[in-house]
């Protein structure tokens, strides 16, 4: 019999022209040209051979980001299959985890494939997480910093005591948008070692089409992914993905710009949402979450769909009235606010 599964659902993906696609967190802007260079490069020479299966080089780049060794790196095909292995690898069976009521919508889909029981934490009113209510988890802990889809910060000294409050279980740190936020947790993996750090190159540099995620921890964590990994697939990083985020890694400059000017648009769309009316929680990612005092939620995605521009709702209690839309670049942001001239009246 199919074992029970219930599958996660992305956010629409619309090839038409014409489209602003503000609802999957994507970047706005393409990766650095090394990028595409570095894979015209491989493409043309090696793909006749399989790609490396420890990944060592690209571990080595992105441990020296961190002050790690490549020993502290894992790599994975898109951060989401370095979440499942992750559930596989640290999670029981038997012992519940916890993860925060509003959060990333795969982190149920995992526990309900892997049989691991959750203890869901109900986040506060506004929204932020309730540190205490994370210690002694019988099973580990997991939530994004910052969180998703509300896009809040959890400062790094109270991630340090749900660490120090589950010695025994690890800690994962979900870091997909980190790199719009104030920090990493990584600074901590030599203090300690149940935490386990997970990011992605989906966001900050570009490369959702490319699929390559990563975990940092101590070396026994990373070996315990590897461990999983090696009893699934051997080539979970084929090689134009492996050469593509080594380029993306490398050209620091390019990445610093893209960061900031993303955060800089945010800055300027908050400010234009909240002239519109609407409450907009404070972001540290590339996307804002927003409600309208007037207007419902549901309402406004229906009438900006048709406007052809595409944004997030969650028909989840609690936020249902709330809209989730990707920074995109200014222009696109420029004509957003063009059509919500249309749709809400101030
Ligand atoms: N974690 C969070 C919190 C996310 O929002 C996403 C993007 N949907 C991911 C992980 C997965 O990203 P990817 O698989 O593209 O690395």
């Amino acid at each position: 019999m199919a074992k029970r599964a219930t599958p996660y659902v992305p956010g629409l993906q619309l090839n038409e022209p014409n489209i602003i696609k503000l609802n999957t967190n994507e970047n706005p802007y393409p990766p650095s040209p090394n990028v595409m260079d570095a894979i015209k490069k491989e493409g043309s020479n090696h793909l006749q051979l399989y790609p490396s299966s420890t990944t060592v080089d690209l571990r080595k780049t992105i441990g020296e980001i961190y002050g790690l060794t490549a020993d502290e790196v894992f790599i994975g095909n898109g951060s989401d299959e370095v979440l499942a292995f992750s559930f596989m690898a640290f999670f029981e069976p038997e012992k519940k985890i916890r993860y925060p009521n509003i959060t990333y919508s795969f982190y149920p889909v995992y526990a309900t494939l892997f049989n691991i029981p959750v203890e869901t934490v109900e986040v506060n009113a506004d929204f932020t997480l309730p540190t205490d209510a994370f210690f002694n988890s019988e099973g580990g802990v997991i939530f994004p910093n910052p969180n998703a889809p509300t896009s809040l910060y959890l400062p790094l000294d109270e991630i340090e005591g749900i660490i120090q409050n589950n010695p025994d279980n690890v800690v994962i740190i979900d870091e997909a948008y980190v790199d719009f936020a104030e920090g990493s947790a990584a600074r901590l993996i030599h203090k300690y070692d149940n935490v386990l750090v997970i990011q992605t190159t989906s966001k900050s540099r570009s490369l959702a089409g490319l699929r390559v995620g990563y975990a940092l921890g101590n070396a026994s964590l990373i070996q315990a992914l590897i461990k999983i990994k090696d009893s699934f697939n051997s080539y979970t990083i084929d090689r134009l993905a492996l050469v593509g985020a080594q380029a993306a890694f490398e050209d620091r400059a390019y990445f610093d710009r893209v960061t900031n000017q993303i955060v800089n648009t945010r800055e300027d769309v908050i400010q234009r949402l909240q002239n519109f009316g609407f409450s907009v929680l404070p972001s540290q990612t590339n996307f804002v979450f927003a409600t309208h005092e007037t207007y419902a939620a549901t309402e406004l995605y229906a009438a900006l769909k048709e406007a052809r521009i595409l944004v997030r709702h969650f028909d989840q209690p609690r936020i249902e009235n709330y809209l989730r839309i990707t920074i995109g670049t200014e222009e696109e942001m420029n004509v957003f606010f063009e059509k919500l001239k249309d749709i809400v009246k101030v």
